[in-house]
């Protein structure tokens, strides 16, 4: 696997394929090859799809359309209307065929498929008032999630991709503390 997939929903882990989005960004989905490649390893979306130049930029507009939504829930503004005009849009597409079989689910359909998929997931989460939304604890991820833990007491994205980075600078600022004060 490539890409992480923590977010909770798949929409926000589209938004999260920017990293450090503040300080450095970069974007993880620079050629459509990119594209399908994230689409494949997203567990909800349909498998072989295709996509062009046209559906990169498809789906990069309403990336950042449903990252700058997801950021007015989290400091409780009204939405973008811009972005909110791209996602509701995007969200009246075609949808994927969903096919139930004794190996679970089955998603297909096109890149457009795809893309409604997202959006609707996105408008779902972002509708839920009682979702716990929240943004990485480690300053440079600025990854968003969904908190569903209980008493909402996670801090991390992830404990993969932050959680394990942080404690372990934690532990080596508190030896280098250590080694001066023995100095
Ligand atoms: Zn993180």
């Amino acid at each position: 696997m490539r890409f992480a997939f923590v977010s909770g929903d798949p929409a926000l882990d589209l938004t999260a394929t920017v990293l450090s989005r503040r300080a450095d960004p970069v974007d993880t989905l620079t050629t459509p090859a990119d594209l399908e490649q994230w689409v494949a390893e997203c567990a909800e979306l349909p498998d072989h799809v295709t996509a062009g130049a046209t559906d990169l930029a498809s789906a990069l507009a309403l990336r950042e359309a449903l990252y700058r939504l997801a950021l007015d829930r989290l400091r409780s503004r009204p939405f973008h209307s811009g972005s909110l005009a791209i996602v509701n849009d995007t969200a009246a597409g075609p949808v994927p065929t969903l096919r139930l079989s004794d190996d679970g689910l089955r998603a297909s359909g096109d890149f457009r498929a795809v893309l409604t998929r997202l959006a609707r997931r996105g408008i779902t989460v972002l509708a839920d008032r009682g979702a716990c939304l929240k943004e990485c604890g480690r300053p440079d991820c600025t990854r968003l999630y969904l908190d569903r833990s209980r008493g909402s007491r996670r801090t991390w994205c992830g404990m993969d991709e932050c959680g394990n980075r942080v404690k372990a600078a934690a532990y080596r600022a508190r030896r280098r503390a250590r080694a001066t004060a023995a100095d």
